[in-house]
């Protein structure tokens, strides 16, 4: 067998054990006679699956009581829209932040419904940088205020959480969930596609403090209301039952490595790695401001466009697949989520040391 390393935004590697603990129950989860994919999402073998996966991401996160976990469909993107409809029915008004591709897109589907404040935006700069945010920036009447913790395009995070004082902070978290230690307590909503860190594509987890499901608008849909999927356990619906069921392999691997604290102290090493390489090497940079890189997406690039495209090309016939940057970034960028193993990005760094000698 021969695996490359993946460095793909989305989806992306998921753990060896977890698709050879999939492979095993392929044909017979758990003495069922049954894959997962053919239960009935009524059945009590399912409901022990995503019992099991709700309870350990509340353990794995120390998800608090007050706060509802949802596994849903339509990707973070579907969510750009639940957010306002759910939440922005007091005052109809909502504050974002805008630091790349993702929060624009939750910002002008936001607009459609409320009244947008762009409270601050690194625009300026090509989003190479988190803006600077304090208390006295966000308006108190605001429904909530929407931050994307992690910019999987252009390679930024946030390293403070803004203080918005009773304002409930709204935060997307698609590429970075589970990649470090978050306070969910400091959240009224936290949501994630699965795609990124989690699981595969087709999950989208939603973490929702419950006083925040009380008044959607008239108007909005009822796959849409957040209440209808927190008062049926997720399965008002037909809900993506093998993706929740991976995804519960995903949480018993972190789990078995020692929690979201050891997984982050693998992340740190990993990107350190990577980013120590960055800042010595005369060929390669990285793009983002030191102070603000992700752990998770770590654009760089050469000087030629030219030579951005051959070290893409050389590094793919050497098993080192989707280093292409976001087509509105150019360049590359290497996505370690937690899947990727350390050696893969050890590997990563020798290769472009090589290129780089090769042609300097
Ligand atoms: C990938 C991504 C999205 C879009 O997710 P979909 O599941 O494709 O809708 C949104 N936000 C962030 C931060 C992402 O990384």
């Amino acid at each position: 067998m021969s695996r490359v390393y993946n460095f793909s935004a989305g989806p992306s590697m998921l753990p060896v054990e977890v698709l050879e603990r999939a492979q095993k129950e392929m044909l017979d989860c758990n003495g069922s006679g049954q894959s997962v994919m053919e239960m009935s999402h009524r059945s009590k073998e399912y409901q022990a699956i995503i019992d099991e996966a709700e309870a350990l991401i509340r353990e794995i996160m120390s998800i608090p009581d007050n706060y509802k976990v949802l596994f849903l469909q339509g990707g973070a993107s579907t969510q750009f829209a639940m957010i306002p409809l759910n939440l922005g029915n007091k005052n109809k008004k909502a504050d974002y932040v805008t630091t790349g591709q993702w929060s624009k897109k939750a910002k002008s589907e936001a607009e459609r419904y409320l009244k947008v404040n762009e409270v601050a935006s690194s625009a300026d700069k090509t989003f190479t940088y988190i803006p600077k945010l304090d208390a006295s920036m966000f308006d108190p009447e605001a429904d909530y205020v929407h931050i994307t913790l992690n910019n999987t395009i252009y390679g930024t995070k946030y390293t403070q959480l803004p203080d918005t004082g009773n304002v409930p902070l709204v935060a997307d978290l698609s590429s970075c969930i589970l990649s470090e230690e978050v306070d969910v307590s400091k959240f009224g909503m936290i949501y994630a596609g699965a795609q990124k860190n989690m699981g595969p594509a087709g999950v989208t987890l939603v973490i929702i403090r419950e006083d925040l499901l009380t008044e959607p608008m008239e108007c909005t849909p009822t796959m849409l209301k957040y209440a209808t999927h927190a008062d049926n356990g997720s399965m008002y619906n037909t809900p993506p039952t093998y993706g929740i069921y991976i995804c519960k392999l995903v949480y018993e691997w972190i789990k078995s490595l020692g929690g979201v604290k050891a997984i982050e102290k693998m992340n740190k090493e990993k990107a350190a790695i990577l980013y120590d390489f960055l800042d010595n090497s005369k060929m390669f940079k990285g793009t983002v401001v030191p102070e603000d890189r992700s752990l998770m997406n770590v654009p760089f690039v050469t000087d030629s466009d030219e030579l951005n495209a051959k070290f893409i090309a050389e590094a793919k016939a050497n098993g080192f697949i989707n280093l292409k940057g976001h087509r509105t970034v150019g360049g590359m960028r290497a996505s370690i989520y937690n899947a990727m193993p350390i050696e893969g990005v050890k590997a990563l760094v020798d290769f472009m040391a090589k290129f780089e000698a090769e042609n300097a």
